[in-house]
C-alpha cells in the first residue's frame, strides 16, 4: 500500500470536481471554510484536474489550501488530461502551467485521466508514459497513476504492459458494483491481482445516491438515521485495498456529514447491508438516467446540448414523479438547443464514462418532454 510512504492522514479525500459556485465562479469563501474544516478534523488528500470547473479548481485549490498550509501538510492530486493536449511537445508546457495554476512545484500523485479505449492510443503516441516517468525521476511527481473508465479486460492490458503504474482510480459504489456498463467488482479484482491500490471516484455516483427516489429513501429511513451518503460511503469503506475514497462535496453540510463518519467509519452491519441491497434492486426498477452530471459530454457536442440538465429534469419527472419538471425542461431548453436537436452524431457516447446510450435517451425525452 502507497500509505506507509506518503504522508496520507486518513483513506478519505476531497474531491474538487464539483466545488460551491457563485454563478459560474467558485465560492472561495465557502470552500475555505470547507477546506480548513477538512484539514482541522485530519483529513488531507486533495483531488483536482484542470478540467475541472474550466480551470477553475486548480486555482481555488492554490488561494484557499496551497498558499495557506505548509506543503508537507496536505497530499495533492492532479491529471494529465487528454483533451488538453494534441502531441508529446505539448506535455512539458501543459504540465508547467498546472503547477503555477495551483502554486506548486511538485504533485504527490499524477495520473492519467479517464482512461479507456478512446484515449489511450493517444497517451501511447504521445508518450504520456515516458513523459510521467521523467518527471517522476525529477522529483516533479511523486506517484504516477491512473484514473480509468472502462472494461476490467483492458484495465488488466494496460497494469500487464504498465507496471510502472502505481494506484488506480476507479468508479465504485454500491449501485455500480455489478452494473454491466461499470463493472465495479471486475475492475476491482484486476487492480487487486496486480497488486496497485485503489483510488475510489463517484462513491455515491454524483450525488444520485444521496438524493434518492422516495422508495429508495423509504428503505434507509428505516434505518437508525444514517444518511445517505454515510450508507454509500461506508460500503465502499468496507472492501481491503481501497487506498482513498474521494467524495465530491460541494458545501459545507455534505462535509460535515461525510466527515462525522468517516473519521473513525464503521463497517455497515449485516442489517445494513440488506439495506443496502434493497437500494439496489429499487433503483434498478426505476430506470432513471445513471449520469453523474460530470459534463464530459458537453464540449464536443456540436449542437450544444445540456445534456446533464436534459437527464436531471427527465430523471425528476420518473423517478420523483416531479410535475415541475416539464416546465424545468422548457426554461433550460428556451436559449439552447432542446433533445430533438439531436444530430446523432455520438460523440457525447464516446465521452461518456458511465457508457450511457446518450441518443437513445434523448430520444425517450423527446417522447416524454417535447411530443
Ligand atoms: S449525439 Fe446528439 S447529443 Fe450527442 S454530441 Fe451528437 S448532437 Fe450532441
Ligand atoms: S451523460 Fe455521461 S458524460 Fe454526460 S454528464 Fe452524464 S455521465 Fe457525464
Amino acid at each position: 500500500m502507497l500509505r506507509p510512504y506518503l504522508n496520507v492522514k486518513q483513506n478519505f479525500g476531497f474531491g474538487c470536481m464539483r466545488l460551491p459556485m457563485k454563478g459560474s465562479e467558485v465560492d472561495l469563501e465557502e470552500f475555505q471554510k470547507m477546506v480548513d474544516y477538512f484539514m482541522k478534523n485530519g483529513f488531507n488528500y486533495f483531488d483536482t484536474a484542470r478540467v475541472y470547473t474550466e480551470g477553475k479548481s486548480e486555482l481555488a485549490l492554490r488561494e484557499c489550501l496551497t498558499k495557506k498550509y505548509p506543503r508537507d501538510s496536505y497530499v495533492f492530486a492532479n491529471k494529465l488530461s487528454s483533451p488538453l493536449f494534441s502531441k508529446e511537445e505539448d506535455l512539458e508546457p501543459l504540465f508547467n502551467k498546472q503547477l503555477e495554476s495551483t502554486g506548486l512545484t511538485y504533485f504527490d500523485f499524477y495520473l492519467l485521466h479517464a482512461v479507456g479505449k478512446r484515449n489511450y492510443s493517444k497517451y501511447v503516441s504521445c508518450k504520456c508514459f515516458e513523459f510521467m516517468k521523467k518527471l517522476k525521476e525529477e522529483g516533479k511527481i511523486k506517484h504516477l497513476c491512473m484514473s480509468f473508465h472502462d472494461t476490467p479486460e483492458f484495465l488488466d492490458e494496460i497494469l500487464t504492459n504498465h507496471p510502472e503504474i502505481e494506484a488506480v482510480q476507479i468508479q465504485f459504489n454500491y449501485l455500480d458494483y455489478d452494473n454491466p456498463n461499470v463493472r465495479s467488482k471486475e475492475c476491482y479484482e484486476v487492480c487487486v491481482k496486480h497488486n496497485k491500490p485503489i483510488i475510489v471516484m463517484e462513491p455515491v455516483k454524483g450525488g444520485s445516491l444521496v438524493n434518492l427516489s422516495p422508495k429508495a429513501q423509504k428503505i434507509f429511513s428505516s434505518l437508525n438515521g444514517g444518511s445517505n451518503a454515510s450508507y454509500a460511503l461506508r460500503y465502499v469503506s468496507s472492501f481491503d485495498n481501497i487506498f482513498m475514497i474521494l467524495s465530491g462535496m460541494s458545501d459545507m453540510s455534505q462535509m460535515q456529514d461525510n466527515l462525522s463518519f468517516m473519521k473513525d467509519v464503521r463497517p455497515l452491519s449485516s442489517l445494513e447491508m440488506h439495506a443496502v441491497e434493497n437500494v439496489v434492486n429499487t433503483i434498478k426498477h426505476e430506470k432513471s438516467i445513471p449520469c453523474t452530471k460530470c459534463r464530459y459530454c458537453v464540449d464536443g457536442c456540436p449542437m450544444g446540448i445540456n445534456i446533464p440538465e436534459i437527464f436531471s429534469c427527465y430523471n425528476s419527472s420518473i423517478v420523483y414523479e416531479s410535475w415541475t419538471a416539464k416546465a424545468e425542461y422548457n426554461k433550460i431548453t428556451e436559449d439552447s438547443s432542446k433533445a430533438s436537436d439531436c444530430i446523432k452524431c455520438g460523440q457525447c457516447e464516446e465521452a461518456c464514462p458511465q457508457h450511457i446510450k446518450i441518443r437513445e435517451y434523448l430520444s425517450i425525452i423527446v417522447s416524454h418532454f417535447e411530443n
